[in-house]
């Protein structure tokens, strides 16, 4: 292994104790997450995300629905905590139960409490290259690539993987960071020659170690999104040797999983500055 580990606990933590006493700053801030049914992976990332906020002292709710909700009475409920002033951000957390229309129950959060960033409108701001609130992980990205002054500017960034959750958004991302960017997905054809070609690569796919070691260029920077449970515990998408070619690795775990709470927690912090009129969000220029 020759590539710099890029670790994103200490970052995470820094970031985290930037969000206590922004928070600290400007009072008491409420954000709310939205469960349907008992999907355990759901339950633990949920209480990940309550402990995490708990710890920087945001009032966190954890509304659970039983997986019969209907998809009206959910739309309800969003709609109250849209109403409710003591709540900044709406998280709901993805997947719902097959019944519900997910586009539907995203388009229901005020667009100026979607922390997660998954509205339209907000989607559309990044597209349009004003980024409002923006997903958690690919903020996460970004910020590991800034920690570790990877220079963006003119580089040739490759992103395997077009999820509006982490492919699409880091895609803008780098493109607004300048750099020159191309989307890989399952029907991309001749992978190696893309992911060769990149002097950043985000990998965000899915697959157990899709990414070999010869697919890396020499002494790129390669970023590892890929969380996989498989037998022998938790997998990246990059196979861990193409630290022998990358100048600069994230590890998996310990890259950009703990980076994801820290953003979220951010996210919560600039919709409750967007609430209070610190920032101002584009909707209340109209
Ligand atoms: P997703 O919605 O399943 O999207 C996977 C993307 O990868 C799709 O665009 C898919 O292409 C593409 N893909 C799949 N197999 C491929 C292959 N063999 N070659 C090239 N592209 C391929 O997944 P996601 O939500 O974006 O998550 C991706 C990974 O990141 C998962 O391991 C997930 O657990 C992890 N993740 C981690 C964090 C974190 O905090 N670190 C947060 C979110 C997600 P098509 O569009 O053609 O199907």
């Amino acid at each position: 292994m020759t590539a710099t580990l890029m670790a994103g606990g200490p970052l995470a933590e820094r970031i985290r104790a930037q969000v206590a006493e922004d928070v600290r700053g400007l009072g008491a801030i409420g954000l709310a997450t939205v469960q349907v049914g008992e999907d355990e992976a759901s339950t633990i990332y949920l209480r990940l995300k309550h402990k995490a906020a708990a710890e920087v002292e945001i009032v966190s709710v954890d509304r659970k629905f039983p997986h019969a909700i209907s998809e009206e009475e959910l739309l309800a409920e969003v709609t109250a905590l849209n109403e409710d002033d003591s709540i900044d951000g709406i998280l709901v957390q993805l997947p719902l139960t097959k019944h519900l229309d997910e586009a539907r129950v995203i388009r229901a959060v005020d667009p100026v409490k979607d922390v997660d960033g998954f509205h339209p409108f907000n989607a559309g701001e990044l597209y349009l290259g004003r980024p409002t609130l923006v997903p958690a992980t690919p903020l996460g990205v970004m910020a590991l690539l800034a920690e570790y002054k990877i220079p963006l500017d003119g580089a040739r960034a490759v992103v395997v993987g077009r999820s509006t959750i982490v492919g699409k958004p880091v895609a803008h991302l780098l493109l607004q960071a300048n750099a020159t960017v191309a989307i890989c997905h399952s029907h991309t054809d001749d992978l190696e020659r893309y992911t060769l070609d990149a002097d950043v690569l985000v990998v965000a796919a899915g697959v157990p170690e899709v990414i070999t070691a010869d697919m890396v260029k020499s002494g790129s920077t390669v970023v590892d999104v890929g969380i996989n449970r498989t037998g022998e515990g938790i997998v990246g998408d990059v196979d861990p040797d193409a630290g022998m070619h990358a100048a600069f690795l994230t590890p998996v775990p310990g890259g950009v999983g703990p980076m994801t709470i820290a953003m979220l927690l951010r996210n919560t912090v600039r919709a409750a500055r967007y609430r209070r009129g610190v920032l101002a969000f584009p909707l209340a220029q109209r």
